[in-house]
């Protein structure tokens, strides 16, 4: 048996689909990065945002006001730094706030810096004009204004980049805004933090797709690949063919073409047999066996009345013809015969068969009339006689019974038509032979 060759050419299921899988998995975790970046980045600003002006707004408590006031109007560059120590320098350290300022707006609009830590508590103490350009004027004259008590918001300065600012209220002690504490926050930092999150995370992703692939890949091996071939080696097995599948197109799947193949060749192979299991190898005529089955569908009841009509049909002296002309020429007179029976009722509905040795049957279905059938005797009778196994030959005969039986719902036995049949053929052969008779059976 020829092993079945699959072209390189053709792509498999498994690859196919695994490869969809990947691809769809890739996506989707590169999707679910992209979304949960941006998701954290927004989510740490917020927080941030808030444990700043927390801080910002317990320093504006700590201060005093009125102090701050008269320092602020006196022009008084002495501060008071046991204030401050209230929150200690590594709480804004461990918050990453970098800028911490008490300002005030000046009557022309410019920002007084009254206390400066950008090295933290107590390394810097000024009173002088700032760069308002450094400064959100418009938040801070909300604050001053008393609309709001703490403001925060992302802002871009020249000189610092992208900065988180939050501003809270100093008031005094008649409840007015006298001054702000201001706290600048960088975002380079946080950037980091979620460059830091979206690592994990994208690692543990790549963990999760790895696992989900390889969960699928044993899935479709175990559940759909290697049943497929499984079934191909079993239709592979009925293989008599020996098909190449290297023709095979660049777009085929080859578990499936393979399968198909191999199904298309155990039809073939199914049908030939029974083809095979039903034709008479000699003659190339029905067999006894698929006689019989059509003979069983011939005598189902039927609504309307029918005739039918039952030949059996065998060589006269044909041990004589295989004697003198030999085995040879005894098979070439079977051949002829059966040609000649073919000729005479292959295209009438019914069904022609040899029934072994030099014994024939026709049966003829819906007749229109005994004359019809002795007519096809007649003929018969005389087509043989030209078949001759040498020249001086005069021909071969056959002798012919026929048995003839009209029925509707009850049809008569198969076996009661063919021994009428036969009954009547050894008749004719006890009369002489090379003749034919019919009989009509008579309904129940
Ligand atoms: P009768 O007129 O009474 O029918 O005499 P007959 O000689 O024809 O006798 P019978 O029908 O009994 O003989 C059938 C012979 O057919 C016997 C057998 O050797 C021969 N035969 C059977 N099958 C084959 C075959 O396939 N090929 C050949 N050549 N001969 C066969
Ligand atoms: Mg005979």
């Amino acid at each position: 048996m020829n092993a079945v060759k699959i072209s390189l050419k053709s792509r498999s299921l498994a690859k196919v689909i695994i490869t969809l899988i990947l691809v769809l998995l890739l996506v989707a975790t590169g999707l679910l990065v992209l979304f949960n970046l941006t998701k954290s980045k927004d989510k740490l600003v917020e927080l941030n945002t808030e444990q700043m002006l927390g801080i910002i707004q317990t320093f504006a408590e700590i201060l005093d006001g009125d102090s701050v006031e008269i320092d602020l109007l006196e022009k008084r560059k002495s501060a008071d730094y046991d204030k401050w120590s209230a929150i200690s320098d590594s709480t804004l350290k461990r918050n990453g706030i970098k800028y911490l300022y008490v300002m005030n707006i000046a009557y022309d609009d410019s920002v007084e810096i009254y206390l400066e830590s950008e090295n933290h508590l107590g390394k810097n103490n000024f009173l002088e004009k700032e760069d308002i350009a450094d400064f959100n004027i418009d938040a801070i004259k909300k604050l001053k204004e008393g609309k709001e008590n703490h403001v925060s918001f992302i802002s871009y300065t020249p000189n610092y980049g992208w900065l988180i600012s939050s501003y809270a209220a100093i008031k005094n002690s008649k409840g007015e805004t006298v001054a702000f504490v201001g706290a600048d926050k960088e975002m380079d930092g946080m950037d980091k933090d979620v460059r830091e999150i979206s690592y994990n995370f994208l690692f543990a992703s790549i963990l999760f797709v790895a696992i989900v692939f390889f969960v699928v890949l044993f899935i479709i091996r175990r559940i759909f690949i290697s049943p497929i071939t499984k079934i191909i080696g079993a239709a592979n097995d009925f293989n008599l063919l020996g098909i190449s599948f290297e023709n095979l197109g660049p777009t085929h799947i080859k578990e499936y073409d393979a399968l198909i193949e191999s199904f298309r060749r155990l039809e073939k192979k199914v049908n030939d047999a029974v083809k095979k299991s039903f034709t008479d190898d000699l003659t190339k005529l029905k067999n006894r066996h698929f006689f019989t089955i059509s003979m069983g569908n011939i005598l189902k009841p039927s609504r309307q009345e029918k005739k039918i009509a039952f030949f059996v049909i065998d060589i006269d002296y044909f041990k004589h013809v295989n004697d003198t002309y030999g085995h040879e020429k005894g098979d070439f007179v079977l051949k002829g015969l059966g040609a000649v029976l073919q000729e005479l009722f292959g295209n009438l509905p019914g069904v022609v068969a040899r029934l072994g040795g030099d014994e024939f049957a026709v049966c003829l279905d819906n007749i229109e009339s005994v004359k019809t059938v002795e007519e096809k005797c007649k003929a018969l009778n005389e087509r043989v006689s030209k078949i001759k196994c040498s020249e001086s030959d005069t021909g071969i005969n056959v002798s012919i019974g026929v048995a003839v039986a009209a029925f509707s719902t009850k049809p008569p036995l198969y076996t009661d038509i063919f021994s009428t049949a036969d009954a009547i053929l050894y008749k004719v052969k006890s009369m002489g032979r090379n003749g034919y008779k019919i009989t009509e059976l008579k309904a129940e």
